[in-house]
């Protein structure tokens, strides 16, 4: 079983679908509700700097980000 500091090591890793330990992942994933959180906002994360690396003007990137922001407080919201 991985621990959730290790989860975070290989995270990134795993979204690239690039770790040897995806099961081990995945499993902890379906346990850990902190974990399932952190990959999946890094994998937003991730998606949005994607985006503003290839071909958006500076101005989508601000429009991304705000919507970015807009996505995590409604997440954040319905944890409570
Ligand atoms: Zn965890």
């Amino acid at each position: 079983m991985l621990s959730c500091k290790q989860v975070a090591t290989i995270a990134s890793d795993y979204l690239d679908n690039n770790t040897p330990l995806k099961w081990q992942m995945r499993l902890h994933l379906l346990m850990c509700a902190n974990c399932r959180r952190f990959v999946r906002h890094l994998e937003i994360t991730r998606e949005v700097s994607a985006r503003i690396t290839t071909n958006e003007t500076i101005q989508d990137a601000e429009v991304v980000w705000g919507n970015l922001q807009t996505r995590l407080n409604k997440e954040r919201q319905s944890n409570e």
